[in-house]
């Protein structure tokens, strides 16, 4: 089971990346996001892409992330250019624990690097919280999360050409 917290949401300015944030976390494999400012916006997205294309991933937002990390029973681990490296850092994490994958938007509190487990960097350079996590994910599910089946209504028939979706409900 993986958790990813997003920390630092600005409604106003963050909306874009933070719904990036879920779709990343949800094709990539994790289960849940937690969203620490309240923003029904985003919550109403993923449950939309929830209900065509399936699976059961969870968004809630409005979560105070302090309490939240703190709570977290499993390994914290905080996605940021300043730690370990991400090669190591996938053979040192247990895996059979949860996973809370925290990731910021602007510069995060200093406290943060205290409360985990683990400060992963997907490389020493700044880029952003999607490519981290997608990477971390990627690496972490050895690309098996590429594969896995949502169960939804719509499917993507993979295509070299074109756009081929199947509608279970117009197959009825
Ligand atoms: N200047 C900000 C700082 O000092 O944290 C950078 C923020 S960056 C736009 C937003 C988030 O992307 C970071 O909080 C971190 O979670 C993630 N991130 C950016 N670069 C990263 C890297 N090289 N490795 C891991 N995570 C990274």
């Amino acid at each position: 089971m993986i958790e990813v917290l997003r920390i630092g949401h600005r409604p106003a300015r963050d909306k874009r990346v933070t719904t990036h944030v879920c779709l990343v976390a949800r094709a990539f494999g994790a289960g849940s996001v937690v969203v620490d400012t309240a923003d029904r916006s985003i919550e109403r997205t993923v449950e939309g892409v929830n209900r065509r294309f399936g699976g059961d991933f969870r968004v809630r937002t409005g979560v105070p992330w302090a309490r939240h990390v703190r709570a977290f029973q499993g390994t914290k681990v905080h996605l940021t250019m300043y730690g370990m490296t991400l090669e190591d850092a996938v053979l040192r994490i247990p895996k059979a624990a949860p996973l809370l994958l925290v990731v910021g938007s602007t510069k995060v509190p200093a406290r943060v690097y205290g409360l985990v487990d683990f400060n992963v960097s997907v490389g020493n350079q700044p880029h952003s919280e999607v490519a981290a996590l997608a990477l971390f994910l990627d690496r972490w599910f050895m690309g098996r999360e590429l594969r896995k089946d949502f169960g939804g209504r719509l499917r993507v028939v993979p295509s070299a050409r074109g756009k081929r979706v199947l509608d279970s409900e117009e197959e009825e």
